[in-house]
């Protein structure tokens, strides 16, 4: 492959998507329009409005104090939906989302972002810098890259959300058992992510092409780097099946319900939730 990826550590690996998306962060939001024709809009808006976060269930009314914890933010695409969601449709100001990502770039785009938020959703967020692969070494964005770093305690967070994230990490296995520490009894795992299409002969020709040529095209086109478009293009097609992922969930310790995932626009995206028990 473009990368070679299998002949590279995990620490080269680690640096090359770090490269990746310092490269992409200006042009990320744009992008991701031009590439899914808007369709990640569609799906991150049914993630967040299933996870329904600021509502609780067993009473029909808002929930108590929420900590969201949003690893591989990014550009706060899905912090700032959860908020919208908890604040502004389930009347719980009481949510708070902390946005983290190995990337400050990505961060502080997002947080640039931010400023257009009401000043209570603004000041219900975080950004942390974290490789979701260790979080018990974390630090607020932008702090002395030589200061000290600080952990997410064990059991202190109620949902944790990754989107089209973890296909980058380099070890997905430990990320997962990081989610698990993070979160409290009854926690929620939820994951977004591409995934393997139905097999639909012409839709997949169409699908292949697409993101074979036409996006690395695009990324040349509209952002100037043909390569880190197509690392993104190679990287959802090395990630594991549905299947795969929700047993890696699963021997992460979380409980899953039904087959574990809900398949998106005919598989090109799913979500796999988990709770920790
Ligand atoms: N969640 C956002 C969204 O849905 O728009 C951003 C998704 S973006 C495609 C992937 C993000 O994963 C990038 O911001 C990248 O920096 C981050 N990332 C990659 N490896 C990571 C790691 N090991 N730990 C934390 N974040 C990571």
């Amino acid at each position: 492959t473009h990368f070679g990826f299998e002949t590279v550590t995990e620490s080269e690996k680690q640096q090359r998507v770090a490269s990746v998306f310092t490269s992409v962060a200006e042009s990320y939001d744009r992008m991701n329009d031009l590439m899914s024709f808007g369709w990640h809009r569609v799906w991150k808006d049914h993630f967040v409005r299933t996870l329904n976060p600021g509502f609780s269930p067993l009473s029909s009314s808002p929930s108590g104090p929420q900590h969201i914890l949003d690893i591989a933010g990014g550009t706060g695409d899905i912090a700032f939906r959860m908020l919208h969601q908890a604040h502004v449709l389930n009347h719980n100001p009481d949510v708070r989302v902390t946005v983290s990502d190995i990337n400050p770039s990505m961060l502080a785009v997002g947080k640039q972002r931010s400023q257009e938020l009401p000043a209570t959703q603004q000041a219900a967020l975080s950004w942390l810098e974290a490789n979701a692969e260790d979080l018990n070494s974390v630090r607020p964005l932008h702090s002395d890259p030589n200061g000290p770093t600080s952990s997410i305690p064990d059991a202190s967070v109620d949902l944790y959300t990754v989107a089209f994230g973890i296909r980058n990490f380099s070890n997905i296995p430990a990320a997962l058992r990081e989610a698990h520490r993070v979160l409290k009894p009854g926690g929620i795992f939820a994951c977004l992510e591409f995934s393997k299409a139905d097999n639909y002969p012409l839709f997949n020709a169409v699908y292949k092409r697409w993101s074979f040529s036409a996006i690395p095209m695009i990324g040349q086109l509209v952002a100037g780097d043909r390569d880190s478009y197509q690392y993104l293009v190679e990287s959802i097609e090395r990630f594991p099946s549905q299947e795969d992922f929700r047993d890696m969930i699963v021997d992460a310790g979380f409980v899953v319900g039904g087959r574990g995932y809900e398949n998106l626009t005919g598989g090109v995206a799913a979500i796999h939730r988990g709770m920790k028990p």
